[in-house]
């Protein structure tokens, strides 16, 4: 098959659908691979790195979309792009079709193969193509929540290591799952004071296991969060109810029993966010101070470090990938009942159930 890589035109997108490694696999599977110019230049990979490891470089999207069978992307299609789709094309990206009925709309119109890595599981129900994004944000959580702490940034002036003599800051992490769990493994190794709540014993179970006392854990309740959040330095939301938009569990009015200059970074803003006083921000401008507490809402964090994000996408995504290339998309998805799960769009019809139920129509 010819697989094709268009440079991510999205604002700020510097990830890229394939890796050089990524290109060097499918070449060795026999396919052929087209990547537009430039499309891994801003995180270090170069077009040469892209020829070395067997791909053709063409100048532009138009090029990709007309000698590519599947479009290997990251983000969403923008509109230039979709208007490139035709039939024939299978799209494998992130789509988030839910609350988009224009994009909706567009891909039923291209007629082509949409398959969402929002929307392929695994074998427990999980979605794998979605975990590798989680774990860098709850990863990155901890460095900008540990930036946010110092005086520029309008934070209380706290190192979360601490220092000879000097007690090491408290962070609060807000749900113990993917996000989460990372957050924990970082802080721990900056040497903070960890506490983490989460309303399934099973997963404190699993942290308990791991860290043992080097952290403590709670059930999640009004309770627990009122007696910890007066004496965080650093909290961490990253909680996530299936399906829903993110519980609120701390009130704007809670806000006056912390800390001045004590952060919160919001993870779950993507999910609207588990703090009553968080919007979104970006990378440009991504802390503000409301009642003296500094917030960090970015909902794209993975995009700051673009070029591990990239690496950690395609080690979930290439075995995906190299069976929609080797199989063909019909058969690749008759085999693996997951990766159904993925399309979201084929043949002018929407195909998934959550999406089709979220804008009302029928699938
Ligand atoms: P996850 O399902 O692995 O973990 C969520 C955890 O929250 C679970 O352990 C669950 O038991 C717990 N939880 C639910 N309700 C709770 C409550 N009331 N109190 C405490 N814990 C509670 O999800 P995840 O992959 O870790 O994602 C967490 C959030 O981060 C999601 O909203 C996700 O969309 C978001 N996210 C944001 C970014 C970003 O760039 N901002 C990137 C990746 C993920």
């Amino acid at each position: 098959m010819r697989v094709g890589v268009p440079k991510e035109i999205k604002n700020h997108e510097y990830r890229v659908g394939l890796t050089p490694n990524s290109v060097r696999e499918l070449v060795t599977d026999g396919h052929e691979v087209v990547i537009e110019t430039e499309a891994g230049a801003a995180i270090g990979f170069q077009d040469s790195d892209y020829e070395d490891s067997g791909a053709s470089i063409v100048s532009d999207a138009a090029a990709v979309f007309s000698q590519a069978d599947m479009i290997v992307k990251v983000k969403e299609p923008q509109a230039q792009e979709v208007a490139l789709l035709e039939a024939r094309h299978t799209l494998f990206t992130y789509l988030h079709l839910a609350p988009d009925q224009e994009l909706t709309d567009s891909l039923i119109k291209s007629r082509a193969t949409c398959i969402a890595y929002e929307t392929v599981t695994d074998a427990q129900g999980r979605l794998p193509l979605l975990a590798p994004m989680s774990e860098v944000a709850g990863r990155i959580a901890v460095q900008a929540g540990a930036r946010s702490l110092e005086m520029e940034a309008g934070g209380r002036g706290v190192l979360l290591s601490g220092a000879p003599g000097v007690p090491s800051g408290e962070v609060l992490i807000l749900g113990g799952g993917v996000v989460g769990s990372n957050a924990i493994r970082i802080a721990v190794g900056m040497g903070a004071q960890v506490t983490v709540l989460d309303t399934s014993l099973q997963t404190l179970r699993l942290l308990d296991q791991q860290y043992g006392n080097r952290i403590h854990t709670r059930l999640s309740t009004r309770t627990a969060i009122d007696e910890y959040l007066p004496q965080a330095d650093l909290v961490i939301g990253a909680v996530l109810i299936p399906g829903a938009a993110a519980p609120k569990l701390i009130e704007a009015e809670q806000l006056q029993h912390m800390q001045r200059g004590a952060v919160i970074v919001d993870v779950a803003i993507d999910q609207g966010g588990c703090v009553a006083t968080s919007r979104p921000t970006t990378h440009d401008d991504p802390t503000y101070v409301e009642q003296g507490v500094v917030h960090y809402c970015v909902a794209n964090m993975p995009g700051a470090v673009a070029r591990t994000a990239t690496q950690a996408l395609n080690n979930a995504t290439l075995p995906f990938v190299r069976a929609l290339a080797s199989m063909g998309p019909r058969k690749a998805m008759h085999a693996d009942e997951h990766l159904l799960n993925g399309l979201n769009v084929a043949a002018g019809q929407l195909c998934n159930m959550e999406v089709a139920s979220s804008q009302g129509r029928m699938c």
